[in-house]
């Protein structure tokens, strides 16, 4: 098997075709989650579902690229900008009370978010298998951010995906 089908429960529709067309019942279980030692891969339950609900995940995830210090620090610097700007547009529509002054300034930090999360994707973060998530769930580990914060989880994300970048 090279990939195992997950389903997304936010969109599934509990219509049941996936049940009907999977051919080792993985998908019909107690907590909605694929059970992954059924799982053959087969993808018959993603292209049968009509929201869109299951997709294939790959068993081995892509190498990750390395990349240049120069380019990470860049790259942070210019994510600390947008956050910067996010939160100078969040502090102005919360004064603002000219409800499309204020929809326009919460747009626009939604807007300087999405291109933080994009700039740091692209440092490396956003991957679970790169260096340099798993520095960081590692230091949210022994430094975390705060009392619930869920170590148990982080530490066995670590040992699921290992760090598999390029060297
Ligand atoms: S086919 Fe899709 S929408 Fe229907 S139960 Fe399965 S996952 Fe949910
Ligand atoms: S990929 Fe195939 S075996 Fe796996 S859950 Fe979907 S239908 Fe069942």
């Amino acid at each position: 098997m090279k990939a195992c089908a997950v389903r997304n429960i936010r969109l599934c529709t509990k219509d049941c075709l996936c049940l009907y067309v999977c051919p080792t019942g993985a998908t019909d279980t107690e907590n909605s989650i694929i059970d992954v030692t059924k799982c053959i891969g087969c993808e018959a339950c993603a292209k049968a579902c009509p929201s869109g609900a299951i997709s294939m995940m790959p068993l081995e995830l892509p190498v990750q690229q390395v990349k240049q210090a120069e380019v990470i620090n860049s790259l942070k610097e210019m994510a600390g900008r947008k956050v910067k700007k996010e939160e100078q547009a969040l502090s102005l529509a919360k004064k603002e009370e000219k409800l499309g002054l204020k929809r326009l300034l919460i747009a626009l930090a939604t807007a300087e978010r999405f291109i933080a999360e994009d700039l740091l994707r692209e440092a490396g973060y956003m991957l679970p298998q790169s260096a340099n998530a798993h520095r960081f769930l590692e230091d949210l580990i022994a430094n975390p951010p705060t009392e619930d914060f869920p170590k148990e989880i982080a530490q066995k994300l670590l040992e699921l995906i290992p760090n598999n970048e390029e060297v």
